[in-house]
């Protein structure tokens, strides 16, 4: 057995050819670091690649994509390691890690940013808010932007300014093949179609760039809090009002204990809440008329929407989403919000039993379901809800019963269910693959993939068969 790859049958004199090679690092299972360097966000993933090539840069990819076919290894492909089945970490193969890809250039006059695949949503918007400007993207800054795009993408803007992909301008890809290829509308469009949407399938994009819009700094934001007794009320109260709210107004459903943290009164800590967390992408005092109808129904507990950079409002749930704890997710798209589903939210959010258990109910629409349907890969844009159901524990303690509270909570939802966010899937089968994309386009990408990964060597990710 080889030293450097302890789990792995590749030899050693390959190994060291790789490491020579490299401009980033090789770390292999008897390396320091090895151990950190596997880990990936959900700590309930616990996988023993053989090897792990944390590229530098698009030499540095391009070799581990032909190290990786050579010898006929499992490739796993890592952003920024939040898959949420982790997906992005295998045992005994290679793991080709892009988290040392950091570079951001932002153009202010061109009105565009480059970013690198290591990059993580908090870095790029540092980078672009020093301007105001912004691309959409997701909700917590320690989620890679790579795997993130790939999927979609939503957000606190994206009613105002589309999915993550809506922005995106074009991509650098390394092929199967170890090939250098680029995608936009001009060049290679049949990839650029798939890779907005089609997650990694197709390749390994090594740098993105999208289209900036103006944001804040300064933006409205924030939960306001309820009791969960009084959730139906509030839910019913929230889809009336945002039945006709501006594209400018996002908001999120939340359903937890109240968590202890420093802006929570101690006395609310670990009781039932319901929220409706809120961004109001445009001027302040715009946000403050739209959003004063919700802060003022019933008798909150707790508000803490007000004015406030955009970038501390990005941070609001990262403390609510630490790497290495235990992490099951369900999710779905519903229509509306009819009574018989918030009945189900109601009953099952009154169960919620561990103090980092809760749901994320999304609003959608606006500028999401105005791109059509065939322009890009991701599928659902018409969607009214999305529901992120995730059960949590800190550790290995507890997690079978969260994990059973979520799937409950799902199957009762499932006559609503009209379709899923491929991101947020599970390890769930071909099926609810073909589910999230619809069958016509899951052909589509079937036959993309056929052109560009006829041998499934991209495997690790929410798989396009070639077959
Ligand atoms: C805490 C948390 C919050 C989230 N919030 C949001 C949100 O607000 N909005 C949203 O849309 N989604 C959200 N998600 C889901 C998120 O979009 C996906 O988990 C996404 O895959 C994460 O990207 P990553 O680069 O961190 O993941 P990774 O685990 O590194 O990768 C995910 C998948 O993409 C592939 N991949 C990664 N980088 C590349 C690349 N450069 N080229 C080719 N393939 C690649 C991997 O192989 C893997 O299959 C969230 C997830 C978590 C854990």
């Amino acid at each position: 057995m080889s030293t450097l790859t302890a789990r792995s049958s590749i030899d050693d004199a390959a190994v060291i050819g790789l490491r020579e090679s490299f401009r980033g690092e090789v770390v292999g299972p008897a390396d320091t670091g090895y151990d950190e360097q596997r880990k990936v966000w959900n700590g309930s993933i616990d996988r023993k690649p053989g090897l792990i090539a944390r590229c530098a840069g698009v030499a540095d990819v391009r070799a581990a994509v032909r190290f990786g076919r050579e010898h006929g290894l499992v490739v796993a492909v890592r952003g920024g390691g939040h898959s949420f089945p982790g997906l992005s970490v295998c045992d005994d193969g290679l793991l080709i890690d892009l988290g040392l890809m950091k570079g951001i250039r932002v153009d202010p006059e061109a009105g565009t940013a480059r970013a690198q695949a290591g990059v993580l949503l908090g870095e790029l918007d540092r980078e672009t808010q020093a301007f105001g400007l912004a691309v959409p993207s997701g909700i917590v800054t320690h989620t890679g932007m790579a795997g993130l795009t790939l999927g979609g993408g939503i957000g606190w803007i994206m009613r105002k300014y589309g999915l993550t992909v809506d922005q995106l301008v074009s991509v650098d890809v390394v092929t199967a093949d170890g090939e250098f290829v680029k995608a936009s509308d001009n060049e290679n469009a049949d990839l650029f179609w798939g890779i907005r949407g089609g997650g990694g399938n197709f390749g390994i994009v090594t740098d993105f760039e999208f289209r900036l819009n103006p944001l804040g700094p300064q933006v409205m934001a924030g939960p306001v809090f309820w009791p969960m007794e009084d959730a139906t009320e509030v839910l019913r109260f929230y889809r009336d009002w945002i039945g006709d709210c501006p594209d400018e107004l996002m908001t999120i459903v939340v359903q937890r204990k109240a968590p202890a943290l420093p802006v929570v009164p101690p006395d609310l800590v670990g009781k039932h809440v319901v929220a409706v967390a809120a961004c109001y992408t445009g001027p302040v005092e715009d946000g403050e008329r739209v959003l004063r109808p919700l802060k003022q129904f019933g008798h909150p507990v707790l508000d803490l929407c007000a004015p406030k950079p955009f970038l501390a409002h990005q941070k609001m749930f990262d403390p609510s989403f630490r790497h290495g704890w235990w992490y099951y997710f369900r999710s779905c798209d519903v229509a509306g919000l009819t009574d018989e589903v918030i009945d189900i939210v109601v009953e099952h959010g009154r169960r919620i039993t561990s103090p980092i258990t809760s749901i994320a109910l999304w609003q959608m629409g606006g500028a999401v379901a105005r791109v059509g349907e065939d322009e890009t890969a991701f599928n659902g844009r018409d969607a009214g809800f999305t529901f992120n159901i995730n059960g949590n524990s800190e550790t290995a303690d507890g997690f079978e019963a969260e994990r059973q509270w979520a799937r409950d909570y799902w199957s009762a939802l499932a006559p609503y269910h009209t379709g899923v966010y491929v991101n947020f899937l599970m390890e769930e089968g071909e099926e609810r693959v073909r589910q999230a994309y619809g069958a016509e386009k899951y052909d589509r990408l079937k036959a993309l993939k056929r052109t560009y990964d006829p041998t499934n060597f991209f495997r690790l990710n929410q798989n396009i068969t070639p077959d």
